[in-house]
């Protein structure tokens, strides 16, 4: 199993990381991706990448929930990054109108700027879109040219939108969200095929049931596979193979 989408580099894994590193081989997590949030996490998120060396790998961009009035700041220091080596993926970005509409036309031009930027350097983009999967696929879709790719992390459209999102060519990262009781998550993803999921805990957020409430972290994955081999009445070695054969194609990851 590749965990695509793990924050493991902030703070609330700063006493134990170790044992959460340790804990997720256990299980069986070949690999960890970790997006970037903004300049502030870059050196906590490159340390453990160093630390980790070809288990956790960082991607460069700037979180949608971060971008105000002045993220040209912080997109130069991105670009900087992004120039300066090889990355995995640009993310994470996008946009949010969950937390706070005000800035929203700032995020639409960070999110456009950065989609190019991933174009032009051949790698996809970690996409996160909350309560705007349908504004996000409206700025996306122009932009996509044939080399583009990239994931719709923590997937929790519908049908429709999940058709818009596999006519781009792009996936869906599902993680905890899918376990929990009151979504219709489940229902949806019966008419989608895995052949178009990635596997993601966002850590520490959104740890799925039983430990939901809880920390999250890259272990906990199991429980999202457990969970998604019910949904598809596969075995769980099945789901594994296809998502992490979606994630080595689209990351490009050995
Ligand atoms: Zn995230």
């Amino acid at each position: 199993m590749i965990d695509t989408h793990a924050h493991i580099y902030l703070e609330q894994f700063s006493q134990d990381l170790d044992e959460v590193v340790a804990y997720s081989r256990s299980v069986g997590v070949s690999h960890i991706l970790m997006p970037n949030v903004d300049h502030s996490t870059i050196d906590e998120m490159m340390e453990v990448e160093e630390k980790y060396r070809g288990y956790c790998t960082a991607m460069m961009g700037l979180h949608p929930c971060s971008v105000k009035k002045d993220f040209e700041k912080t997109l130069y220091l991105v670009e900087e990054w992004l120039d300066k080596r090889p990355f995995v993926a640009v993310g994470e970005i996008g946009t949010d109108l969950y937390w706070d509409k005000s800035n929203f036309k700032y995020q639409q031009e960070a999110f456009s700027i950065q989609v190019k930027w991933a174009n032009q350097k051949g790698i996809p983009v970690v996409i996160h879109c909350r309560d705007s999967i349908d504004e996000t696929l409206d700025l996306l879709e122009p932009l996509v040219e044939a080399n583009s790719s990239g994931v719709f992390h923590c997937f929790t459209g519908n049908k429709e939108q999940a058709e818009r999102i596999i006519s781009l060519g792009f996936k869906m990262g599902i993680g905890g969200v899918v376990t929990f009781k009151n979504a219709s998550l489940d229902q949806t993803l019966k008419e989608i095929s895995p052949e178009h999921l990635v596997l993601e805990t966002d850590s520490p957020y959104l740890a799925p049931v039983p430990y939901r409430g809880k920390r999250n972290q890259p272990g906990y994955l199991v429980e999202i596979l457990d969970k998604l081999a019910q949904v598809y009445d596969m075995g769980k070695e099945e789901v594994e193979n296809i998502t992490t054969r979606n994630s080595h194609d689209l990351f490009q990851i050995s």
